[in-house]
């Protein structure tokens, strides 16, 4: 059985990665992956948003790195994607960004609960210990269902991503799933497995069973990625991950080409 394909890697441009999208290419023919998209951090309308993505004026260097990579290695399928952050009132620069190239797919992802905190940053660990996680858990899931919402996503990444540094609420998130998942069912959008979270304090692939779970009962379609910051990171773990998919029924990953989507069994 063919692997699905890495849809989630990153590149220098964001400052906080290594190694050239050649290089993850290189990596990706190694394994033999049948397909990976990149999805560097996206550009914010305002370069000083913060210090972990590329500049405005990198979008073109970036587009050209991946086409770099793709007439590299003719022999693998390598999309043009975006991790972009989803911030309420920013639908407007998503938009303007959709148009400047022909890309493959944008995953959305919510790292900010608020204009100031990005809650997976490790330099803002102190954040956390001022609130209730139970807070932080509800308001980062009401973004991630207006990201869904939003129609500007094919893929919602890493979906429960404040477990990351291990710290959970001693409530019950079930009801904080279950609206994103009804979120997602009705926008039509897909949600990734992302093998990243065991790489973290959380040691547990993103979403958790219990959300992936609620997402097959919805039919919510599924994508793989590694969130490779590094060439040695491609495809990691992609094994358990599909493993994971099974147990809850999956037998379809979700393939994309300029926004269009087809499904492949898993
Ligand atoms: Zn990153
Ligand atoms: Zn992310």
């Amino acid at each position: 059985m063919l692997s699905p394909a890495d849809y989630h890697m990153h590149t220098p441009l964001c400052r906080h990665a290594e190694g050239e999208p050649v290089e993850y290419a290189r990596r990706a023919v190694e394994l033999g992956l049948p397909e990976i998209g990149f999805s560097d951090h996206s550009p914010m309308a305002r370069d000083d948003f913060d210090n972990w993505r590329m500049f405005d004026r990198q979008l073109d260097e970036y587009v050209a790195k991946v086409r770099l990579a793709q007439e590299t290695f003719p022999q693998l399928t390598i999309r043009l994607g975006l991790e972009v952050d989803y911030l309420p009132g920013q639908e407007d620069w998503i938009r303007q960004l959709a148009q400047r190239h022909p890309w493959d797919y944008f995953i959305g992802s919510v790292h900010y609960v608020s204009d100031s905190w990005d809650i997976d940053n490790p330099a803002k660990l102190s954040e956390w210990k001022k609130r209730d996680a139970f807070e932080v858990w509800a308001a980062y899931f009401e973004r991630l269902a207006q990201a869904a919402r939003s129609g500007l996503f094919e893929i919602i990444g890493h979906a429960d991503l404040p477990k990351k540094f291990g710290i959970r609420p001693a409530q019950d998130c079930r009801p904080l799933y279950e609206k994103f998942v009804a979120a997602a069912a009705e926008a039509g959008c897909a949600m990734e497995l992302n093998t990243a979270g065991l790489r973290k304090e959380c040691r547990e692939i993103y979403p958790c069973p219990e959300l992936l779970e609620l997402a097959w009962e919805r039919k919510i379609p599924i994508t793989f990625g590694s969130d490779a910051h590094a060439p040695g990171e491609v495809g990691l773990n992609f094994s358990e991950a599909v493993a994971l998919a099974r147990r809850v029924g999956y037998t379809e990953t979700r393939r994309f080409h300029r926004r269009q989507h087809e499904s492949l069994p898993i």
